[in-house]
């Protein structure tokens, strides 16, 4: 039977009936792909209860039938990621990721690079060594430029002046412009968003630095607060949608908070 054998992670998880699951995959060589796991509903026994959602399996799965999904014959777990599981936080932020992925990409798109972030990201936050909103920047800087979705953050989005040439230490930004905006163009009315030119030169650093380097930038706590709120405005907007498990991760951001 002609079927594929690939590295996958599992983006989305959807019960089909009493006994089958549906699941959509982002795998490494053939894409995002949406296949059928037969009996795993019914009989954990079936695929030894490992299709949880951001795990990283190998798969194997048929494509000889002309309708319907693949189905899934094997599957071999590579990396749980437990400590995701078992955090509402954590699972809100790798819901959130998951569901751009999903959004973006089309059936049998392959996409490495964003694979090898998506993987990369995961693992850090099952690690817990480094604060999930920082990720979260990272994934989504890195993640808008695979898509090709960048902000304006080098230059006055009206004018084009260069932010470098600008002495204001914070800029407006305003997400129909596309990014950042100098003083001689913003509006009269005072604007409610800003980007400090310190974080401004985090983000660019992330989005144009190898993906080991760029993990290592350290963003202040105020840094922080600017990056993810520009970010969770900036990307759901120009995806043109508004992700369900952003609302959900508000939240859980709101109840640590607390
Ligand atoms: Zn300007």
């Amino acid at each position: 039977m002609p079927g594929y054998s690939t590295p996958a992670i599992v983006l989305r998880k959807t019960d089909f009936g009493d006994y089958d699951l549906i699941l959509t995959l982002f795998t490494l060589e053939e894409g995002k792909t949406t296949v059928i796991a037969k009996s795993a509903k019914k009989s954990t026994k079936r695929f030894g209860g490992i299709l949880e959602l951001f795990s990283v399996l190998d798969v194997v799965y048929s494509t000889g039938r002309r309708k319907g999904f693949p189905v899934l014959q094997e599957a071999a777990l590579k990396h749980p990621f437990p400590n995701i599981r078992s955090s509402m936080l954590k699972t809100a932020y790798a819901s959130y990721w998951a569901e751009l992925i999903n959004e973006w990409m089309e059936d049998g798109q392959v996409e490495v690079p964003l694979f090898q972030l998506f993987h990369h990201v995961l693992k850090a936050l099952d690690a817990g060594r480094e604060p999930e909103a920082s990720l979260s920047i990272l994934f989504q800087m890195r993640f808008i430029t695979i898509a090709g979705l960048l902000p304006n953050l080098r230059r006055c989005s009206i004018c084009r002046v260069e932010v470098d040439k600008i002495k204001e230490a914070r800029f407006e930004y305003n997400l129909n412009k596309g990014g950042i905006i100098c003083r001689d163009c913003a509006s009269e009315t005072p604007a409610k968003n800003f980007l400090s030119k310190g974080t401004i030169k985090q983000l660019l650093w992330l989005e144009k630095e190898d993906l080991t380097t760029a993990s290592r930038v350290k963003f202040a706590s105020d840094g922080l607060k600017e990056g993810l709120k520009f970010l969770e405005a900036f990307v759901p907007y120009h995806m043109g949608k508004s992700p369900r498990s952003l609302k959900f991760l508000r939240k859980m951001r709101d109840e640590v908070n607390i």
